[in-house]
């Protein structure tokens, strides 16, 4: 049986578990900078409009905001702004922050306590594809702990892609901090912590897949793959069967990469209900799997 949304919606409304919200000028910069280096943004406006679109036109009930400090200095006020963003979104939608942290900051421990003890934030975000340091960075080591301690989440892109080559063919994106041989490490050491890679993992699928076997608190998102006509970059699960995301049910999450993407919000869940994928693969991928990693918060 193919679902629609409204039947979809009907058992669960959706749960997007990678969405970008900025301050208003830093917003505008980043915007320059994709459309530049990597797409067009298919949806620009007032953050207003931007949260009404969401929660009225898609029926969005719980959403995570992910924002990243590209250098040190600017992380306090950057959590400072997630946190009342989030605290203003209301009438039954839970905008659920993650916090920023650049090992350049001073202090990026006492940061770190203060974005979990005082301010309630779900998790972290590292985006190692613009902000220059690995993942093992010793600065960041005990920060780990204290997610973990806290029981809190760590998303963070550590995959070589998504890329943009329909828009920029002759760029190559080769950065040195992502890759999937930093991940294994990474969660051997800390096995403990639960840890969200976005883009499915996205341009190594298998590699980051099999860990799932051996780590039972890593999970994927979806933001960007599995989008058919997606101008940026031809589909890349388009080879795909079916049956290995299947396998990959329990651990994956629907993610957009709203509003920093070059089509259509709608696209990308039309595009998953299109693959004529399970039930109850959708009901775990648009919100139970969400709900359950995130059940304090939504
Ligand atoms: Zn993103």
């Amino acid at each position: 049986m193919i679902l629609n949304i409204n039947d979809l919606l009907m058992k669960f409304p959706i749960f997007d578990t990678h969405t970008h919200f900025f301050p208003p000028r830093m917003f505008g910069r980043i915007w320059q900078y994709f459309e530049a280096n990597y797409w067009p943004i298919h949806q620009k406006g007032p953050i207003d409009s931007l949260v009404n679109e969401l929660v009225s036109i898609h029926d969005v009930c719980n959403f995570i905001v992910l924002n990243y400090a590209h250098k040190g200095g600017i992380a306090n006020s950057l959590n400072n702004w997630t946190h009342s963003f989030c605290s203003s979104v209301g009438d039954g939608t839970q905008a659920i922050p993650f916090g920023t942290i650049h090992p350049d900051d001073v202090n990026c421990e006492l940061e770190t306590e203060r974005i979990f003890r005082e301010l309630n934030f779900a998790g972290m975000k590292l985006q190692l594809m613009v902000t220059s340091f690995y993942l093992s960075d010793e600065r960041l080591l005990p920060l780990y702990q204290q997610i973990a301690d806290y029981d809190r989440i760590l998303l963070v892109h550590i995959g070589t892609g998504p890329d943009h080559s329909n828009f920029h063919p002759s760029k190559t994106l080769e950065c040195p901090y992502v890759g999937v041989q930093y991940l294994r490490p990474f969660l051997e050491r800390f096995p403990e912590l639960k840890v969200i890679v976005p883009h499915l993992g996205a341009n190594e699928f298998h590699e980051m897949w099999t860990l799932i076997e051996e780590y039972p608190n890593l999970y994927f998102d979806t933001a960007m793959v599995g989008v058919k006509n997606n101008p940026a970059f031809d589909d890349p699960l388009a080879t795909i069967e079916n049956h290995e995301l299947e396998e990959l049910s329990d651990r994956l999450m629907f993610g957009s990469d709203y509003p920093n993407i070059p089509y259509p919000y709608q696209n990308a869940i039309s595009s998953w209900l299109d693959r004529g994928m399970s039930t109850s693969f959708y009901q775990k991928l648009f919100y139970q799997n969400a709900q359950r990693l995130f059940r304090t918060y939504s």
